[in-house]
């Protein structure tokens, strides 16, 4: 099916949605300490949207204007035949949509970098969030900290470009900042720095995990020179260029400088949930239209209206009594 043109997906405030990111599943291989907790109970697979029901939707967004795609997760490549739909999303590539991404754990990248990059996928997103292999298993408590970096190693070969994003927390990774900008910088990766967020029950405290980014750049500013550029991705981060290294570093501040002004992306899970806000409860389904027709038009009926509904932004707070902004994990949207 093509992505068939029709109005384009402006909200009430003025901003136009052209990215749209997908979780096409809620399953993880990892079990991060911030993220999830390790007894997580996933979706029955019955409830989840098949990969072609999945590729006619987001072909549905992108005729509506959206011009990036990122599939995320849970862990985007333990989904079953995730290439295949990557490799039908491709067919966009070079028409409507501009770029076709993902975000990874990194787990999997030796079995699937090489078929990524033959598929028209160019950059990828791998979250590693320290270099110490005892801590790597400590904060994600089923990973693997060697496959991963042969994950990265592998992407690099098949010339993936690699931004890493790293969530910055108290008193865990906070020491290792500058080796890990070293670490990305050497290699020609960009690194992107976040503030972790309020975001459904882990059985963590996060009054203890918060580190507030605005800290964490005064604290480089003593030994590197950060000069704020204008470039970006697409995403809601803010880079600067650092002098020393010749490295692109990014900031995503959820907490201390709230990025809604200039928010272009919704968020569909695997369920056809689609979220027009990361931070609010506020979710229409879409299964319900997409499967009571095979034409589209309800389906972009449907979209339409959540759009007019998308809210101004997130109210993000970290509460001493832990109780998280909204209730679902990261993983239901995947980030
Ligand atoms: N499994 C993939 C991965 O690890 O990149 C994709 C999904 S994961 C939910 C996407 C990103 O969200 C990761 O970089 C992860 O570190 C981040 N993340 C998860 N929970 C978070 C939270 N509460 N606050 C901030 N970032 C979070």
């Amino acid at each position: 099916m093509t992505a068939m043109p029709t109005s384009p997906l402006i909200d009430p405030f003025g901003r136009r949605i052209t990215y749209l990111r997908v979780s096409v599943t809620d399953r993880c291989d990892f079990r991060c300490v911030y993220c999830m907790p390790e007894e997580m109970n996933f979706l029955p697979r019955k409830d989840l949207l098949t990969l072609e029901e999945l590729d006619r939707l987001i072909s549905a967004f992108i005729g509506k204007g959206v011009r990036k795609v990122r599939l995320t997760g849970g862990e985007p490549l333990v989904r079953k035949n995730l290439m295949w739909l990557i490799r039908s999303l491709s067919r966009h590539l070079g028409d409507r949509l501009e770029e076709l991404t993902l975000t990874t754990n990194g787990s999997q990248l030796v079995r699937y970098a090489d078929e990524l990059a033959a598929s028209g996928v160019r950059r990828i997103n791998v979250s590693l969030d320290t270099l110490d292999a005892a801590k790597f298993k400590l904060l994600t408590r089923w990973g693997d900290f060697d496959r991963v970096t042969a994950g990265i190693d592998a992407a690099v070969r098949a010339g993936l470009k690699i931004k890493i994003n790293a969530v910055a927390l108290r008193g865990v990774n906070e020491d290792e900042i500058e080796d890990l900008l070293t670490y990305c910088h050497a290699r020609g990766f960009d690194l992107t720095l976040i503030e972790t967020m309020p975001m459904g029950e882990t059985g963590s405290d996060r009054t203890e995990q918060y580190l507030p980014l605005s800290l964490v750049r005064t604290r480089l500013e003593e030994r590197f020179t950060l000069t704020d550029v204008p470039f970006r991705t697409g995403g809601p981060a803010r880079y600067v260029q650092v002098t020393e290294t010749g490295g692109r570093l990014g900031f995503i501040t959820p907490m201390t400088h709230n990025f809604c002004e200039a928010c272009n992306r919704v968020r569909v899970t695997c369920t056809g949930t689609l979220y027009m806000c990361l931070g609010q409860e506020d979710a229409v389904d879409l299964r319900g239209p997409l499967r009571a027709s095979e034409s589209d038009h309800r389906l972009h009926t449907a979209i339409e209206r959540a759009i007019a509904a998308k809210p101004k932004g997130h109210d993000f707070v970290i509460e001493r009594s832990g109780r998280p902004s909204v209730g679902r994990t990261m993983s239901t949207t995947g980030g």
